[in-house]
């Protein structure tokens, strides 16, 4: 359960408000980094802000994380820095863990589409394919694709003078320098694993891998297998692997140490506290002193953010997850608006962050809206900082947003630039879902009891002329 207490961002102290100016617009040449749901409505608000952008794309299709691919990267637990990056975590079976009304940008609606088309999937919580299918259209109708450099990575972004030099790299092997007047950084951070410490595990036998790294269930048939985590992906992976593995018990950091329940929706899945320790012959010991012979431990601990193409002399750093200084996340003070990053908070609508998000750096870029001072911008990150220490929430927390105070946030950014709030409907969509995820972990999917709020989704787009018409599957 989410409690509202768990909030303790963002708006820390009361925020200059910065009405848009009507000063001339200033159309800058910006570079935009990725090509996922974060990297695509960045480079459509910054061309409907009149820049010119060129979007850097590594792999051959836009997409991001959503781009499935059966491949996983050839070392398990993706430690070494040196490996061949494999983007996406998603593996076969998954679904999405929000509802899909409150998924989609504000003027592009997820909704199922086109309505007699069977490839698609018109759940409320569909599969990956279809998020990737709703994010090609979504390029298609801005004609977004034709910004994109397909094949090119970024391996270098630092300031060159008042301007940024960016190195990429083709397909090819081939090396370019390029001068942009602004860098926007929507890279992702769903790929560099976080990997959890357990006392004796380099003595133990057995096998390990992150979740970045499951696909598919079919190679722990028959095993025993400890998951460590239990949020979206350790909740979905163990689920899967109920139907092959021949024990499935989740390790979970947050539970307390006397915890030990059999979980419901399958007969060989189990719930403990963290594990206490690992063992050379195999076994592996929870707090809540049950012991068990595993083959394998799979890690659903999560991501770091990671920005190895990133020189600034050392000024954005990555402390134990926090990115900073990062004024509202956005901005480092000391080198805004240059550079941006857009799509580090978590816990949150993400598809209206990124919108949000970009149509600030695009307004701050072409000078419609201002940003404080860059001693203003320090003074309030700080004070974010000091209200999380104070709060005892560690730095990894600092982009966590939570179900209240990521409304507050999205509302001040719209604020920010003219937008208006972020409709009720869509919040409590994501409250109420992130309460069944935690609630009905085996059910939230297919099980709900807030038609309602579909209903007031499908009357605003409708009254919004988003849709011509309310899909025939939404209400059976
Ligand atoms: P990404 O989608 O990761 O895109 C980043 C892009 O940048 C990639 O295309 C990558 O190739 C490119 N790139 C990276 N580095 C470089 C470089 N150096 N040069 C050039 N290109 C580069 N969110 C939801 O709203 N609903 C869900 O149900 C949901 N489910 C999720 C399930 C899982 C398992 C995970 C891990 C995340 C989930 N999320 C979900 C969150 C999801 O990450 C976001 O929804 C969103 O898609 C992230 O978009 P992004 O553009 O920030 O990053």
């Amino acid at each position: 359960m989410i409690a509202p207490s768990d909030d303790w961002s963002p708006t820390i102290s009361k925020p200059t408000k910065m009405a848009p100016s009507c000063s001339p617009i200033n159309s800058l040449h910006v570079a935009v980094i990725g090509a996922g749901a974060a990297g695509l409505v960045a480079a459509r608000e910054l061309r409907r802000e009149s820049h010119s952008v060129v979007v850097f794309e590594r792999n051959t299709e836009v997409g991001g994380l959503w781009v499935y691919t059966p491949q996983s990267e050839p070392d398990p637990l993706s430690l070494d820095p040196n490996r061949t990056v494999v983007h996406s975590s998603v593996y076969d079976s998954l679904r999405t863990n929000l509802p899909r009304e409150c998924m989609g940008y504000s003027d592009f609606p997820f909704v199922p589409r086109p309505e007699h088309d069977e490839s698609r999937d018109p759940r409320r919580y569909p599969t990956h394919r279809e998020v990737l299918a709703y994010l090609r259209d979504f390029a298609r109708e801005f004609k977004l694709v034709e910004m994109v450099r397909f094949g090119t990575e970024v391996v270098r972004v630092e300031q060159d003078g008042r301007k940024w030099k960016i190195r990429s790299r083709n397909s090819d092997g081939v090396s370019r320098d390029e001068i942009f007047d602004s860098v926007v950084v929507c890279n992702g951070h769903y790929t560099e694993p976080r990997v959890a410490q357990i006392p004796g595990i380099d003595q133990w036998p057995g096998k390990q891998l992150h979740s970045h790294n499951y696909r598919v269930p079919d190679p722990f048939k028959d095993q025993v297998v400890v998951v460590i985590g239990n949020f979206a992906s350790g909740s979905d992976i163990s689920r899967d692997l109920t139907g092959v593995a021949k024990e499935v018990h989740i390790a979970a950091r947050s539970k307390p140490s006397e915890t030990y329940e059999k979980l419901p929706g399958a007969d060989n899945l189990w719930l403990h506290p963290m594990i206490e320790t690992a063992r050379k012959d195999g076994s592996i010991v929870f707090k809540n002193g049950k012991v068990v012979q595993a083959d394998t431990i799979v890690h659903c601990t999560g991501y770091i953010y990671h920005f190895p193409f990133l020189n600034t002399n050392g000024y954005i750093t990555v402390d134990d997850n926090c990115v900073g200084p990062l004024y509202k996340h956005v901005f480092p003070p000391a080198l805004a608006p240059g550079l941006s990053f857009i799509g580090l908070p978590w816990m949150t609508l993400l598809f209206t962050l990124f919108e949000l998000q970009s149509k600030w750096v695009a307004a701050v870029l072409s000078g419609r809206v201002t940003l404080p001072s860059e001693d203003k911008m320090m003074e309030d990150t700080n004070a974010l900082y000091t209200k999380r220490d104070a709060n005892g929430f560690p730095k990894r927390y600092t982009h966590r947003l939570g179900v209240v105070g990521q409304a507050e946030y999205l509302n001040w950014i719209a604020d920010q630039i003219g937008e208006p709030p972020v409709e009720q409907w869509r919040s409590k969509e994501l409250e109420d879902g992130y309460v069944r995820l935690a609630t009905q972990a085996d059910t939230f999917r297919d099980k709900w009891d807030d038609d309602h709020l579909i209903a007031e989704a499908y009357e605003d787009f409708l009254r919004q002329k988003l849709i011509s018409a309310i899909p025939s599957q939404i209400f059976g």
